[in-house]
């Protein structure tokens, strides 16, 4: 049976959606409603090699989604709106309640705000973005698929923090992970690369604004470095990552700082952004480096040494590895960063690249290492919202 599915993935201020004929996987259309919140919100859409952008007043969500299903009508994408089968919406935390995407029923809204705390930003943006969608399409079944399910397989040496054990049993205080659609959807594709291996080992790394590194054994998860929340792991744009924790409570009597607002800068004012002083963008930080910015170089030594720290932690993890893949802005943009990544793993791994090939691929799925690498490295651009639509069909039973 041939169906359109709805990948929607609504944060506090967008909604970003993309529509899908499934089993085809063709998309249909796809766009965001960016700026929500503000009087010069920017909507756009694109279909048929074509994109329209509009900036007006986007007040909140749901006059976001209103306009997005006006306009499959309006340019003809689609003659009715009951030609959707199934509304797949991303969602952030699904805590110790979800090990799979799941149905988008009232219990699966009540876990998911139970579990508001632990992700305020997120979670709440995802019940306004369902409930959007719902005032409009009533009887359109949706699943909600979550970062957090892929990385349920942990051992609890994997996930628990060493911190009073009662603190797990009464809070649920543990690692959660996230980008997890993402790193099963790399898992899965990287396994593609290495057919010849018949239990793929995986170290997978998401490496964006937010950034993630996973170790994958056959298809599962085993590690993930986000913690509790993604302020934890390597660094980020804008993130720490993982810190002495004792880093906040000095920070906040040097500074006067409460540790609410020292939480805020550790999550908004640090990572590339807070050492470099110049962008959590590493294409701004990548100029300022051939400029000759130390700043910036001291940024990247930093960046490269904390992601090469876990994908050896994962080496050892894992019992070795078949195959190391990049992914997200910074893995599928910059050969640069892929390449001071490798550096810091090569003499110990025994990994090498092929840096003429590396260093200006973008976006395209290929192996950048050389033939004698002792582990495979390869680019593969993520596909979340492919994982989102492919999960509302087999949940729903639409095939
Ligand atoms: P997120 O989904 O976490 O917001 P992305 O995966 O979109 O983040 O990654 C965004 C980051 O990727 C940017 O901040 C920048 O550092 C990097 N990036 C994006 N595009 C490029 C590019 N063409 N070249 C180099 N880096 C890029």
């Amino acid at each position: 049976m041939s169906i359109k599915i709805m990948a929607v993935n609504a944060g506090s201020s967008s909604l970003k959606f993309k529509l899908y004929q499934m089993p085809e996987e063709t998309i249909i259309c796809s766009g965001i409603a960016d700026r929500i919140g503000h009087d010069d919100g920017i909507f756009k859409i694109s279909f048929a090699g074509q994109t329209v952008k509009k900036i007006l007043p986007l007040p909140n969500h749901a006059v976001g989604v209103k306009l997005l299903l006006e306009s499959l009508i309006d340019y003809k994408i689609l003659n009715s709106l009951n030609e959707i089968g199934g509304i797949g919406h991303r969602v952030v935390q699904g805590g110790k309640y979800f090990s799979d995407s799941a149905i988008f029923n009232d219990d699966t809204e009540a876990k998911i705000t139970s579990l508001i705390p632990l992700a305020p930003l997120h979670n709440k943006a995802h019940l306004v973005g369902f409930h959007a969608f719902k005032d409009v399409l009533p009887d359109v079944p949706a699943v909600a698929v979550f970062d957090t399910a892929f990385h349920q397989t942990m051992e609890p040496q994997d996930f628990l923090f060493p911190i009073p054990y009662e603190y797990y049993e009464q809070y649920d205080i543990r690692r959660y992970g996230a980008h997890g659609t993402s790193h099963k959807y790399l898992g899965e594709e990287a396994a593609k690369l290495i057919p010849e291996v018949s239990h793929p080992r995986v170290i997978s790394c998401h490496i964006g604004s937010g950034a993630s590194i996973t170790a994958i054994r056959d298809g599962k998860c085993v590690a993930t470095s986000m913690g509790l929340t993604p302020l934890g792991g390597i660094m980020m744009g804008t993130r720490t990552g993982d810190l002495d924790p004792s880093v906040m409570m000095y920070a906040c009597k040097c500074t006067g700082k409460d540790v609410y607002e020292m939480y805020d800068i550790f999550n908004k004012k640090s990572g590339l952004l807070g050492v470099s002083g110049i962008s959590n963008d590493t294409r701004d930080i990548e100029e300022a480096t051939e400029k000759g910015n130390i700043q910036a170089d001291i940024t990247n030594k930093l960046f490269a040494r904390r992601v090469a720290d876990f994908i050896g932690q994962y080496f050892v993890r894992l019992g070795g590895a078949d195959i190391i893949v990049f992914s997200a802005g910074i893995g599928e943009n910059s050969g640069f960063y892929r390449e001071i990544i490798c550096d810091q793993i090569g003499e110990a791994l025994g990994v090498k690249i092929n840096r003429e090939l590396n260093l200006p691929l973008r976006g395209k799925t290929e192996i950048i290492s050389t033939p004698d690498s002792k582990i495979k490295v390869a680019v593969i651009p993520t596909d979340e919202e492919i994982m989102i639509a492919r999960d509302v069909v087999r949940l729903l039973k639409l095939n």
